[in-house]
Protein backbone atom coordinates (compact mmCIF):
# COMPACT_ATOMS: atom_id res chain seq x y z
CA UNK A 1 0.00 0.00 0.00
CA UNK A 2 1.58 3.58 -0.67
CA UNK A 3 0.59 6.38 1.45
CA UNK A 4 -0.33 9.31 -0.44
CA UNK A 5 2.71 11.86 -0.97
CA UNK A 6 3.21 14.64 1.23
CA UNK A 7 2.06 18.15 0.41
CA UNK A 8 5.09 19.76 -0.52
CA UNK A 9 4.48 23.38 1.37
CA UNK A 10 4.65 20.75 4.20
CA UNK A 11 7.72 19.74 3.75
CA UNK A 12 9.52 22.79 1.89
CA UNK A 13 9.00 26.25 3.49
CA UNK A 14 10.28 29.71 2.92
CA UNK A 15 11.95 30.42 6.22
CA UNK A 16 15.46 31.94 5.98
CA UNK A 17 15.62 31.28 2.42
CA UNK A 18 13.90 27.93 1.74
CA UNK A 19 14.10 25.28 4.81
CA UNK A 20 13.66 21.13 3.74
CA UNK A 21 12.02 19.68 6.74
CA UNK A 22 12.55 15.70 6.49
CA UNK A 23 16.27 17.00 5.83
CA UNK A 24 16.96 19.65 8.19
CA UNK A 25 18.89 21.91 5.65
CA UNK A 26 18.33 25.26 4.03
CA UNK A 27 18.84 26.10 0.47
CA UNK A 28 20.40 29.44 -0.28
CA UNK A 29 19.81 30.69 3.59
CA UNK A 30 19.56 34.65 4.20
CA UNK A 31 21.53 33.90 7.18
CA UNK A 32 23.91 31.18 8.90
CA UNK A 33 22.58 28.31 9.16
CA UNK A 34 23.96 24.67 10.48
CA UNK A 35 23.49 22.94 6.87
CA UNK A 36 22.99 24.37 3.48
CA UNK A 37 22.47 23.51 -0.15
CA UNK A 38 23.98 26.44 -3.00
CA UNK A 39 22.73 26.75 -6.29
CA UNK A 40 25.18 29.23 -7.15
CA UNK A 41 27.89 31.84 -5.82
CA UNK A 42 25.92 35.52 -6.38
CA UNK A 43 25.86 37.09 -3.19
CA UNK A 44 22.46 36.60 -2.74
CA UNK A 45 22.41 32.93 -3.08
CA UNK A 46 25.87 32.05 -0.83
CA UNK A 47 26.56 33.55 1.89
CA UNK A 48 29.50 33.03 4.34
CA UNK A 49 29.29 30.86 7.56
CA UNK A 50 27.16 27.81 7.62
CA UNK A 51 28.65 25.00 9.36
CA UNK A 52 28.26 22.66 6.27
CA UNK A 53 28.05 23.47 2.53
CA UNK A 54 27.05 21.01 -0.42
CA UNK A 55 27.49 22.41 -4.07
CA UNK A 56 29.18 22.07 -6.61
CA UNK A 57 33.03 22.18 -6.90
CA UNK A 58 33.16 25.33 -8.91
CA UNK A 59 30.24 27.07 -6.46
CA UNK A 60 32.13 26.16 -3.67
CA UNK A 61 36.02 27.28 -5.53
CA UNK A 62 34.00 30.63 -6.31
CA UNK A 63 32.76 30.39 -1.99
CA UNK A 64 36.45 30.18 -0.99
CA UNK A 65 37.46 33.00 -3.22
CA UNK A 66 35.20 35.23 -2.25
CA UNK A 67 34.74 34.26 1.77
CA UNK A 68 38.60 32.62 2.39
CA UNK A 69 37.85 30.72 5.73
CA UNK A 70 34.37 31.94 6.37
CA UNK A 71 33.29 29.77 3.52
CA UNK A 72 32.06 27.19 5.72
CA UNK A 73 32.70 24.95 8.15
CA UNK A 74 32.43 21.92 5.74
CA UNK A 75 32.55 21.69 2.53
CA UNK A 76 31.02 18.99 0.49
CA UNK A 77 31.28 18.60 -3.66
CA UNK A 78 28.12 17.31 -5.34
CA UNK A 79 28.16 15.81 -8.92
CA UNK A 80 26.26 17.24 -11.30
CA UNK A 81 23.63 14.21 -11.17
CA UNK A 82 24.74 12.50 -7.66
CA UNK A 83 21.80 11.94 -5.51
CA UNK A 84 22.98 12.69 -2.12
CA UNK A 85 20.42 11.68 0.84
CA UNK A 86 20.39 14.16 3.71
CA UNK A 87 17.87 13.08 6.51
CA UNK A 88 14.72 11.30 4.69
CA UNK A 89 15.50 13.39 1.46
CA UNK A 90 17.28 12.72 -1.89
CA UNK A 91 19.17 16.08 -2.87
CA UNK A 92 20.31 15.87 -6.82
CA UNK A 93 22.41 19.05 -8.25
CA UNK A 94 21.68 19.62 -12.20
CA UNK A 95 23.04 22.24 -14.18
CA UNK A 96 20.80 25.73 -14.55
CA UNK A 97 22.85 27.30 -17.31
CA UNK A 98 23.00 30.58 -14.98
CA UNK A 99 26.84 31.14 -14.21
CA UNK A 100 29.82 28.72 -13.34
CA UNK A 101 29.06 25.57 -11.27
CA UNK A 102 25.12 26.76 -11.04
CA UNK A 103 22.91 24.62 -9.98
CA UNK A 104 18.82 23.60 -9.58
CA UNK A 105 18.33 21.08 -6.69
CA UNK A 106 15.87 18.43 -7.06
CA UNK A 107 14.36 16.97 -4.02
CA UNK A 108 12.90 13.75 -3.43
CA UNK A 109 10.89 13.03 -0.68
CA UNK A 110 8.53 10.08 -0.04
CA UNK A 111 7.16 9.55 -3.82
CA UNK A 112 7.05 13.35 -4.33
CA UNK A 113 9.47 15.76 -6.19
CA UNK A 114 10.18 19.28 -5.75
CA UNK A 115 12.95 21.28 -8.54
CA UNK A 116 14.59 24.30 -7.10
CA UNK A 117 15.63 26.01 -10.19
CA UNK A 118 17.59 29.08 -8.26
CA UNK A 119 18.61 31.66 -11.04
CA UNK A 120 18.44 30.18 -14.62
CA UNK A 121 18.54 30.89 -18.74
CA UNK A 122 18.30 28.69 -21.56
CA UNK A 123 20.75 30.40 -23.61
CA UNK A 124 24.06 29.22 -24.67
CA UNK A 125 26.85 29.69 -22.70
CA UNK A 126 30.21 28.51 -23.17
CA UNK A 127 31.63 29.34 -19.27
CA UNK A 128 28.50 27.13 -17.43
CA UNK A 129 26.79 23.74 -18.30
CA UNK A 130 23.20 24.05 -20.30
CA UNK A 131 19.83 24.05 -17.68
CA UNK A 132 18.50 20.88 -17.81
CA UNK A 133 14.25 20.29 -17.40
CA UNK A 134 13.54 18.07 -14.72
CA UNK A 135 10.15 16.30 -14.74
CA UNK A 136 8.77 17.38 -10.89
CA UNK A 137 5.35 17.94 -8.85
CA UNK A 138 6.61 21.63 -7.32
CA UNK A 139 8.60 23.39 -9.94
CA UNK A 140 10.04 27.21 -8.35
CA UNK A 141 11.02 29.46 -11.06
CA UNK A 142 12.55 32.76 -10.76
CA UNK A 143 10.72 35.60 -12.50
CA UNK A 144 13.66 38.25 -12.27
CA UNK A 145 12.60 39.01 -15.72
CA UNK A 146 8.87 37.90 -15.84
CA UNK A 147 7.17 40.40 -17.94
CA UNK A 148 6.45 40.14 -21.48
CA UNK A 149 8.02 43.05 -22.31
CA UNK A 150 11.15 41.32 -21.51
CA UNK A 151 12.77 39.84 -24.18
CA UNK A 152 16.35 39.26 -24.86
CA UNK A 153 17.53 39.51 -28.23
CA UNK A 154 20.11 37.32 -29.95
CA UNK A 155 23.15 37.61 -27.89
CA UNK A 156 25.45 37.36 -30.97
CA UNK A 157 23.44 40.81 -32.28
CA UNK A 158 24.34 42.89 -28.79
CA UNK A 159 27.92 41.76 -29.27
CA UNK A 160 27.98 42.45 -33.06
CA UNK A 161 26.93 46.03 -31.88
CA UNK A 162 29.99 46.69 -29.61
CA UNK A 163 31.95 45.39 -32.54
CA UNK A 164 30.23 47.93 -35.27
CA UNK A 165 30.70 50.42 -32.87
CA UNK A 166 34.31 49.85 -32.48
CA UNK A 167 34.79 50.13 -35.85
CA UNK A 168 32.63 53.34 -36.22
CA UNK A 169 34.99 54.85 -33.44
CA UNK A 170 38.61 53.32 -33.92
CA UNK A 171 39.69 55.81 -31.70
CA UNK A 172 37.38 55.61 -28.36
CA UNK A 173 37.67 53.32 -25.61
CA UNK A 174 34.78 50.66 -25.05
CA UNK A 175 34.12 50.71 -21.50
CA UNK A 176 31.48 47.97 -20.91
CA UNK A 177 29.80 47.05 -17.49
CA UNK A 178 29.73 43.37 -16.37
CA UNK A 179 28.91 41.73 -13.28
CA UNK A 180 32.14 40.17 -11.71
CA UNK A 181 30.58 36.97 -11.39
CA UNK A 182 29.35 35.54 -14.91
CA UNK A 183 28.52 38.09 -17.36
CA UNK A 184 31.93 39.29 -17.47
CA UNK A 185 33.43 35.54 -18.36
CA UNK A 186 30.49 35.11 -20.04
CA UNK A 187 30.90 38.76 -22.26
CA UNK A 188 34.29 37.61 -22.97
CA UNK A 189 34.14 34.14 -24.35
CA UNK A 190 30.96 35.95 -26.59
CA UNK A 191 33.31 38.25 -27.77
CA UNK A 192 35.57 35.11 -29.06
CA UNK A 193 33.14 33.30 -30.26
CA UNK A 194 32.54 36.34 -32.79
CA UNK A 195 35.96 36.82 -33.94
CA UNK A 196 37.50 39.09 -31.37
CA UNK A 197 40.69 37.49 -30.85
CA UNK A 198 42.12 41.55 -29.33
CA UNK A 199 43.56 41.58 -25.54
CA UNK A 200 40.40 42.81 -23.85
CA UNK A 201 41.53 45.26 -20.47
CA UNK A 202 40.05 44.48 -17.30
CA UNK A 203 39.16 46.77 -14.20
CA UNK A 204 40.96 45.45 -11.07
CA UNK A 205 37.92 43.49 -9.47
CA UNK A 206 37.37 41.78 -12.50
CA UNK A 207 40.34 39.57 -11.74
CA UNK A 208 40.16 36.87 -9.40
CA UNK A 209 37.57 35.67 -10.59
CA UNK A 210 38.68 35.43 -14.31
CA UNK A 211 41.73 33.88 -12.71
CA UNK A 212 38.98 31.27 -11.08
CA UNK A 213 36.96 31.03 -14.18
CA UNK A 214 40.15 29.75 -16.25
CA UNK A 215 41.90 27.51 -13.20
CA UNK A 216 38.21 25.57 -13.77
CA UNK A 217 38.83 25.43 -17.34
CA UNK A 218 36.91 28.26 -19.46
CA UNK A 219 38.78 30.16 -22.18
CA UNK A 220 38.99 33.91 -21.91
CA UNK A 221 41.27 34.37 -24.53
CA UNK A 222 44.14 37.13 -23.90
CA UNK A 223 43.03 39.60 -20.87
CA UNK A 224 45.12 42.01 -19.47
CA UNK A 225 44.37 44.31 -16.43
CA UNK A 226 44.12 47.33 -16.49
CA UNK A 227 45.95 49.31 -14.27
CA UNK A 228 49.44 50.85 -14.93
CA UNK A 229 48.55 50.58 -19.24
CA UNK A 230 49.09 54.40 -20.75
CA UNK A 231 46.02 56.20 -21.54
CA UNK A 232 47.12 56.51 -25.26
CA UNK A 233 47.57 52.56 -25.58
CA UNK A 234 43.32 52.02 -24.53
CA UNK A 235 42.56 54.18 -27.59
CA UNK A 236 39.50 51.50 -29.54
CA UNK A 237 40.12 48.98 -26.78
CA UNK A 238 37.48 47.27 -25.23
CA UNK A 239 37.77 47.39 -21.24
CA UNK A 240 35.33 46.02 -18.82
CA UNK A 241 34.32 46.75 -15.63
CA UNK A 242 31.71 46.67 -12.40
CA UNK A 243 28.49 48.13 -13.28
CA UNK A 244 29.33 50.96 -10.83
CA UNK A 245 32.57 51.96 -12.22
CA UNK A 246 31.73 52.86 -16.02
CA UNK A 247 30.89 56.23 -14.57
CA UNK A 248 33.08 57.07 -11.75
CA UNK A 249 36.85 58.76 -11.46
CA UNK A 250 38.13 55.57 -12.41
CA UNK A 251 36.66 55.72 -15.47
CA UNK A 252 37.61 59.11 -16.47
CA UNK A 253 41.15 58.39 -16.68
CA UNK A 254 40.17 56.28 -19.61
CA UNK A 255 40.45 58.01 -23.72
CA UNK A 256 37.56 59.40 -24.91
CA UNK A 257 34.87 56.64 -23.40
CA UNK A 258 31.90 55.36 -25.01
CA UNK A 259 29.90 53.57 -22.12
CA UNK A 260 28.48 50.31 -22.60
CA UNK A 261 26.54 48.27 -19.93
CA UNK A 262 25.48 44.43 -20.33
CA UNK A 263 22.36 43.73 -18.52
CA UNK A 264 19.07 42.45 -19.05
CA UNK A 265 17.49 45.59 -17.33
CA UNK A 266 18.96 48.09 -20.75
CA UNK A 267 15.67 46.81 -21.91
CA UNK A 268 14.54 49.73 -19.93
CA UNK A 269 15.70 52.68 -21.53
CA UNK A 270 15.41 54.82 -18.81
CA UNK A 271 17.58 52.83 -16.80
CA UNK A 272 20.45 52.97 -19.34
CA UNK A 273 19.72 56.77 -19.05
CA UNK A 274 19.47 57.11 -15.81
CA UNK A 275 23.15 55.30 -15.37
CA UNK A 276 24.40 57.74 -18.43
CA UNK A 277 24.80 54.21 -20.78
CA UNK A 278 25.22 55.20 -24.28
CA UNK A 279 25.39 51.43 -25.65
CA UNK A 280 23.10 49.58 -23.61
CA UNK A 281 23.67 45.83 -24.67
CA UNK A 282 20.64 43.32 -23.87
CA UNK A 283 22.41 40.53 -22.42
CA UNK A 284 21.45 38.48 -19.57
CA UNK A 285 22.19 35.34 -17.48
CA UNK A 286 18.24 35.26 -16.63
CA UNK A 287 15.90 33.72 -18.44
CA UNK A 288 13.43 35.92 -20.55
CA UNK A 289 9.71 36.08 -20.62
CA UNK A 290 9.96 33.31 -23.39
CA UNK A 291 12.45 31.11 -21.81
CA UNK A 292 10.20 31.30 -18.80
CA UNK A 293 7.29 30.16 -20.22
CA UNK A 294 8.84 27.79 -22.23
CA UNK A 295 10.50 25.99 -19.06
CA UNK A 296 7.19 25.50 -17.71
CA UNK A 297 6.29 24.09 -20.41
CA UNK A 298 9.28 22.13 -20.36
CA UNK A 299 9.26 20.76 -17.39
CA UNK A 300 5.75 19.61 -16.84
CA UNK A 301 4.92 20.49 -13.13
CA UNK A 302 1.60 20.77 -12.44
CA UNK A 303 2.30 23.64 -9.76
CA UNK A 304 4.60 25.93 -9.89
CA UNK A 305 6.11 28.73 -7.10
CA UNK A 306 7.42 31.72 -8.18
CA UNK A 307 10.05 33.69 -6.39
CA UNK A 308 12.62 36.36 -6.80
CA UNK A 309 11.01 39.16 -9.06
CA UNK A 310 8.10 39.95 -10.86
CA UNK A 311 5.79 37.43 -9.92
CA UNK A 312 2.33 38.22 -10.81
CA UNK A 313 2.49 37.97 -14.92
CA UNK A 314 4.20 34.45 -14.72
CA UNK A 315 1.43 34.00 -12.45
CA UNK A 316 -1.46 34.56 -14.28
CA UNK A 317 0.43 32.73 -17.49
CA UNK A 318 0.92 29.76 -15.55
CA UNK A 319 -2.83 29.71 -14.61
CA UNK A 320 -3.92 30.16 -18.27
CA UNK A 321 -1.57 27.15 -18.92
CA UNK A 322 -3.57 25.05 -16.73
CA UNK A 323 -0.65 24.72 -13.89
CA UNK A 324 -1.56 25.90 -10.56
CA UNK A 325 0.92 28.84 -9.61
CA UNK A 326 1.14 30.95 -6.41
CA UNK A 327 3.93 33.59 -5.32
CA UNK A 328 6.93 32.25 -2.84
CA UNK A 329 8.04 35.26 -0.73
CA UNK A 330 11.59 34.93 -0.10
CA UNK A 331 12.94 38.03 1.33
CA UNK A 332 16.79 39.01 1.15
CA UNK A 333 17.41 38.39 -2.40
CA UNK A 334 18.49 41.30 -5.05
CA UNK A 335 17.47 42.30 -8.32
CA UNK A 336 21.09 41.07 -10.15
CA UNK A 337 21.86 41.05 -13.21
ZN1 LIG B 1 22.35 34.60 -9.75
ZN1 LIG C 1 19.40 35.54 -7.77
Amino acid sequence: MHATPPKPSDWLKAKKGLYCEPGSFHIDPTGSVDRAVITHGHGDHARPNHRHVLATKETLAIMRARFGEEAGGHLQTAAYGERIRIGEVDVTLVPAGHVLGSAQIVLDYRGSRIVVSGDYKRRPDATCAPFAPQKCDVFITEATFGLPVFRHPPDAHEIGRLLHSLRLFPERCHVVGVYALGKCQRFLTMLRRRGYGEPVYLHGALIALCDLYREQGVDLGPVLPCAGVAREALKGRIVLAPPGATNDRWARKLPDVVVGMASGWMRVRQRAKARGVELPLVISDHADWDELTATLRDVGAPEIWVTHGREEALILQAQRMGLRARALSLVGFEEED
